[in-house]
């Protein structure tokens, strides 16, 4: 998917907004005892919530919903605006068509100037009336391509003490071209999807036991995150980073003094105390405060900066349970976190070094990125000044490398502006993850200093950072980047092994002891019941090993191996040394590099 300018974004929500009236409009005339509650855009198409008596909607009723819609559509009906009168007569009016989500809604605007829209046919007759704002595309002969896709529970106004109201989700698209590739692109993540590819390859489960949000890595997740923490500390190393450990809890003086308690006092898990007099403990919904003890422990100078401190650091933020699900949205997380501390002077270049990284590291993933920049907004803290020149830090670290981003103004954090950098996955979707964060606010709370050059006591610049963000969320991802299908870096089982017959299951056995020996992650299963092409199939495309090596007579005659790679087939025959090398080499350089070039 090509990222699409503001104005055509623009666009598309008033397209899809006025289809969800049209899907209203449908509703109502299947359902006349249907009340409508609210209809907005939202990323990727649009959903409309009904309150419909007696009336569970399943997939057959969305086809006829949109069966109706296309009747509707077709009579190139208008859109108009028509400004309500007298608003308490239209209250009126709402309660005693039974449209009490309309009449609350117009209670709470009625001094807002409030609008219906009416569509109407080409002899002027209204066919339907919905309260709203607007702005709406002139006539239903624009919407050309739209598609009902989903129905789900949702409370009037998201809040569980309300009515449980049905919500279809729904999108629509400029062509009918866009709408089917976004429809394959559902499909195929469908497909990808992380939590049914996590119980088909063991990867990790949520239990009702432990609470949701939090995550059993199983054993072979477990694997490819070991492979990429020791990609990330090596990395680390490399980029001057160092790497330090803190607790998981921690007394509430440290959130108050951090302002956490006043400012995130909602997501804090707060440890149980048993008696009155106990201390307040708090479990850690943020690495920073800890960090910046680790800077203050040290009497600090311009000649120790920068100093770029780095953790995996698990942490713990209180969720809305129905917001969670499998590892993209969880409620203990471990962040690749790091926080640098530097002079003024080092800012951009620190924000470079950070930049560099990411780039890497997604290079590595396959990934490419989007940037986004977003300015001070209305209320801050730090001086004008300092913004200013933060801003511009930003900006001329990312102009300097010709690097394209878009500006959010106004949408920073209190505390200072920040880059986010989002993924783009093998399917064209993007994930949030990257962000680079200026940090005014906390400096000043916990008086930060250093000594600079002429004797003066100074605050440091400080920096939040993450690359991967939580290894829970980023493996979420990787996992339907991959379709499950890691590369042999990363792969839990990296080469499967099959013999023709049980007359090689010797020699087998000596090249299972040769690869793993070789530190290679090898599978080698004595299993009578399967054939050998049933074994091989399984392996390639459902355990989604990358190599599977088969030896018969002839092979081990040789001292060689046949070879079929994932994704490709049969690529030949090597001895085993040079198959060793091989992978070897692959897993180093974590590429996949075509074997049979070399062979
Ligand atoms: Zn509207
Ligand atoms: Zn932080």
């Amino acid at each position: 998917m090509e990222k699409i300018s503001k104005e055509n974004l623009e666009k598309l929500h008033t397209l899809r907004h006025s289809t969800s009236h049209i899907m209203a409009q449908a509703v109502q005339e299947l359902y006349p005892q249907a009340k409508l509650a609210i209809g907005p855009a939202i990323e990727n198409g649009f959903y409309y919530d009904f309150d419909i008596e007696g009336v569970s909607l399943n997939e057959e009723n969305l086809k006829e919903i949109e069966q109706k819609m296309k009747k509707i559509i077709a009579q190139n009906l208008t859109f108009e605006k028509y400004t309500i009168p007298d608003v308490e007569a239209q209250i009126a009016e709402f309660k005693a068509q039974g449209e009490i989500y309309k009449a609350e809604l117009l209670e709470e605007h009625k001094n807002d100037n409030p609008t219906l829209y009416l569509t109407k046919d080409k002899d002027g007759n209204i066919l339907f009336n919905d309260l709203c704002s607007g702005p709406h595309i002139e006539n239903t002969k624009e919407i050309k391509a739209f598609k009902l896709l989903s129905v789900a529970g949702a409370y009037w106004r998201g809040n569980e003490k309300n009515k449980m109201l049905q919500r279809i989700y729904a999108t629509a698209f400029p062509t009918k071209e866009e709408l089917q590739d976004y429809l394959t692109m559902l499909e195929e993540a469908k497909k990808r999807d992380h939590r049914k590819l996590g119980k088909e390859l063991d990867l990790f489960s949520v239990h009702d036991e432990i609470g949701s949000g939090l995550v059993l890595w199983h054993p072979n997740l477990a694997l490819v995150r070991e492979n990429i923490e020791n990609y990330w500390r090596e990395e680390h190393r490399k980029r001057g980073y160092v790497i330090v450990n803190t607790p998981h809890i921690a007394k509430s003086k440290l959130w108050e003094l951090s302002g956490h308690i006043d400012h995130y006092r909602e997501n804090m898990f707060f440890v149980q105390k048993e008696n009155e007099q106990d201390e307040q403990f708090i479990i850690k919904p943020m690495n920073c405060p800890f960090h910046i003890l680790i800077y203050q422990a040290q009497r600090r100078s311009y000649r120790d900066l920068p100093i770029r401190m780095a953790e995996l650091g698990t942490v713990y933020r209180r969720e809305k349970s129905g917001a969670l699900g499998g590892l993209t949205r969880v409620q203990g997380f471990t962040q690749d976190d790091s926080h640098i501390f530097c002079t003024p002077e080092q800012l951009v270049n620190e924000i470079n070094e950070i930049i560099d990284f990411i780039s890497d590291a997604m290079e590595i993933f396959n990934m490419s990125f989007e940037v986004e920049l977003s300015t001070r907004p209305e209320s801050y803290v730090g001086s004008l000044e300092n913004w200013e020149k933060a801003e511009a830090g930003l900006k001329e670290a990312m102009d300097k490398r010709g690097m394209k981003y878009d500006i959010n103004e106004g949408d920073g954090a209190f505390y200072g502006p920040k880059i986010d950098f989002k993924f783009k996955d093998a399917i064209g979707r993007t994930w949030q993850c990257a962000t680079i964060q200026l940090d005014f606010n906390l400096p000043e709370r916990f008086d930060l200093k250093y000594q600079d050059k002429d004797g003066a006591l100074k605050t440091p610049v400080m920096l939040h950072r993450v690359v991967f963000g939580s290894m829970e969320r980023f493996h979420g991802i990787l996992i339907e980047h991959f379709a499950g299908a890691f590369p042999t870096w990363l792969a839990p089982k990296q080469v499967a092994l099959v013999t023709i017959s049980d007359a090689q299951n010797d020699y087998m056995e000596s090249v299972f002891n040769k690869l793993k020996n070789a530190g290679i992650r090898v599978l080698f299963e004595d299993d009578k019941q399967e054939s050998m092409n049933h074994k091989i199939r399984n392996y390639l495309r459902n355990v989604k090993v990358p190599y599977v090596l088969v030896a018969g007579d002839r092979e081990k005659a040789q001292g060689t191996v046949a070879i079929r790679k994932r994704g490709v087939g049969q690529i030949g025959e090597m001895l085993v040394e040079d198959f060793i090398e091989k992978i070897k080499q692959e897993i180093e350089t974590k590429g996949s590099f075509e074997i049979s070039e070399n062979s």
